[in-house]
């Protein structure tokens, strides 16, 4: 079995951490997303849903079939007990399924996309390296309410909600500050990070 470079990528919203993992795919890495797989597990059909419906009464899922977001949201949100009980239906799922697309990048770096990363220490047992994408708060909040026109006040509570970026930076292999960058410096840091991880020297 072959043992690629598996880098977990992790940053708060608005970081520039999808940024960064579409300019790792462009360099060959294959990308896990971990959000995307939570979501899929919970839209119509989703394998998590009759766990779910199970667990927190029909209620949870929507008129359209998929789960309640903001309804559980509500649960959740007031209840730590009904999040883990939430979580320990996902999480086991998530696995599983990060596990068999990490399967299919053969010799390719994989790049596992984890916004709870530094809540996670399973996750960063798993990985060789951390990359933390940081900016200042200010510029996360400008950057969301630009990208997604969500209410400042929105943001920040997703903000606060979140792992402190002391917190993140303490996890990190390598901390890229994208802060006054554009995205060509940006990228280039990437770039930097890849030769330094050795993931050019990679057939693909
Ligand atoms: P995250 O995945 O961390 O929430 P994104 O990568 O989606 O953040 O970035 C948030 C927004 O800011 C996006 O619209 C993205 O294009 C933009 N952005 C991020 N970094 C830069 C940068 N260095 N220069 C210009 N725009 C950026």
């Amino acid at each position: 079995m072959s043992h690629p470079l598996r880098i977990g990528l992790t940053g708060g919203i608005g970081s520039g951490k999808s940024t960064v993992a579409a300019q790792l795919v462009a360099r060959g890495a294959v990308l896990v997303d971990t959000d995307a797989i939570s979501r899929a597990l919970t839209a119509v059909g989703g394998a998590a849903l009759p766990a779910i419906a199970a667990a927190f009464g029909p209620q949870a899922i929507g008129a359209d079939g998929a789960l309640d977001r903001d309804h559980m949201r509500q649960q959740v949100f007031a209840d730590p007990a009904m999040r883990q009980r939430l979580e320990a239906i996902l999480h086991p799922m998530i696995g599983a399924e990060t596990m068999r697309q990490a399967e299919d990048a053969g010799e390719r770096p994989i790049v596992f996309d984890v916004p709870l990363l530094t809540e996670s220490a399973h996750w960063r047992e798993r990985v060789h390296k951390v990359l933390v994408v940081d900016c200042r708060e200010a510029t996360q909040v400008a950057r969301v309410m630009r990208r997604s026109g969500w209410a400042e006040e929105t943001v920040q509570r997703v903000v606060a909600q979140q792992a402190t970026r002391a917190a993140r930076r303490a996890i990190a292999d390598a901390v890229i500050f994208n802060e006054g960058l554009t995205l060509e410096q940006l990228d280039t840091q990437v770039q930097r990070l890849w030769q330094a991880w050795g993931a050019d020297r990679v057939k693909q």
